[in-house]
């Protein structure tokens, strides 16, 4: 079943690839130091030169980097370039303050490629495959980094950018695609618009993968799109700021997503110490890129929580897994004392077959306290109308969060597709607290 697109990276022993990674490591320190004032002040501050550099465990000594530098540093500040080299700008949409923008030379969209093509591969993809590319095009990285590996390993790339999803549905069926790239949400929005023009995904069409990322996505959720498609769905995590999509992915097992060691080493550590936690232990992920020429990272923050996952897999791969991604830092809730991410509210949604997969968390004050409401919708063969049985769904629905995450969560059930759909990252949390 396993089936490689770089067999001698992908299958490298242990020794050789922290041999490897060690190699890669020193020069990038010494590259980042000569070329990039940002870390030259900041290897200076933190008392450390590229020559302390000596063994993996040596990273720890450097000073991390933060999303907040990145934004400092805008537009081209990070660079390690110049313009000459720059083939390609992405930037990451900044709510806040400045957009992140990254940097790509010829050789790191190659890398890129190659990053996510190993994944398309484990998904099952050839050069006869059809790729579907739903994620957006433009600054944001899922569509072009999804279509860069699909063109390196050789399949037959649809570019459909998200939206138009009748037309998505339609392509998909008439051009018999093989493995669909998009977020989980709008996966789920494709299976139920192929639903409701009458086709059945599962046994219509050829589709077979999904390689799917870009947000959290509950084990409920991934069940309810590969039954809906009929198709295995593997997890791919990125972010613009370290690559894109493909820094690490799902091999067919679906027991961890293998971290592409080569071109980046994996650190958690405890967000608020900052310190290395032991394999096993959640953490934020903090990663080191190690083959980036334009727009390298020495410790990058991700505020993404998950835990390495020990031992190795059956696929025969030697990267190291983590374990799919809880949620961010940032999109923690803290309801009376207890933190809450969104995924854990979905995987206890995603087990009531009269609820959709959509919902959305309310935030907003009322008293001193921030006040939580989540709103779900029935399923359209639901019985909305009738009063009684919808309160005996809507109390144990909350019950059922209660003795998952033990807190009480007020929960409102409203009408069928009342909820607003993503074409891309769903917007989980409405947050109507008034910002002091
Ligand atoms: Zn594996």
């Amino acid at each position: 079943m396993s089936s490689y697109y770089q067999p001698e990276i992908e299958t490298m022993p242990r020794d050789g690839l922290q041999a490897l990674q060690l190699e890669r490591l020193k020069a990038l320190v010494a590259y980042v130091y000569e070329r990039i004032p940002f870390y030259r002040e900041a290897f200076d501050a933190a008392g450390v030169k590229p020559s302390d550099i000596n063994a993996l465990d040596d990273l720890s000594k450097l000073p991390f980097t933060a999303k907040q530098d990145l934004r400092d540093a805008y537009p081209f500040k990070m660079f390690a370039v110049g313009r000459d080299d720059v083939v390609r700008i992405h930037a990451s949409s900044g709510t806040t303050g400045n957009a992140t923008v990254v940097g790509y030379t010829q050789n790191d969209l190659k890398n890129w490629g190659d990053c996510f093509g190993r994944f398309l591969v484990a998904a099952g993809a050839t050069t006869e495959s059809v790729v579907q590319v739903a994620y957006g095009y433009g600054l944001f990285t899922g569509g072009l980094g999804a279509h860069q590996g699909a063109e390196a390993v050789g399949c037959t790339v649809v570019p459909m950018s998200s939206g138009n999803t009748k037309r998505q549905v339609q392509f998909m069926k008439d051009f018999d695609t093989d493995i669909l790239c998009c977020t989980p949400s709008y996966a789920l929005l494709i299976a139920d618009t192929a639903l409701e023009e009458g086709f059945t995904p599962a046994t219509d069409f050829k589709i077979s993968a999904a390689v799917l990322g870009a947000e959290p996505c509950s084990e409920g959720m991934r069940q309810e799109i590969q039954t809906k498609l009929g198709l295995k769905m593997l997890d791919i995590y990125g972010l613009s700021e370290v690559m894109g999509p493909g820094v690490a992915c799902e091999c067919g097992c679906q027991k961890g997503l293998h971290v592409c060691e080569d071109h980046f080493i994996v650190e958690i550590v405890d967000p608020d110490t900052l310190e290395p936690v032991p394999d096993g232990t959640w953490g934020e992920a903090v990663f080191t890129t190690l083959t980036k020429e334009c727009s390298p990272l020495i410790r990058y923050r991700t505020r993404d929580i998950t835990r390495i996952i020990e031992g190795t897999c059956e696929c025969g791969r030697s990267f190291r897994r983590i374990d799919r991604i809880t949620g961010r830092t940032d999109d923690m809730l803290i309801i009376r004392g207890v933190n809450v991410f969104p995924s854990q509210i979905e995987e206890v949604i995603t087990k009531f077959d009269e609820i959709t997969a959509q919902y959305q968390i309310v935030l907003s004050s009322k008293g001193p306290l921030d006040h939580v409401e989540l709103l779900v919708e029935t399923v359209p063969e639901y019985p909305f109308d009738e009063v009684r049985r919808l309160e005996a769904l809507r109390k144990r629905l909350a019950a059922e969060l209660k003795s998952n995450l033990q807190v009480s969560i007020e929960v409102r059930i409203v009408e069928p597709k009342t909820i607003v759909r993503s074409e891309g990252k769903a917007k989980r949390i409405l947050d109507l607290r008034e910002r002091g």
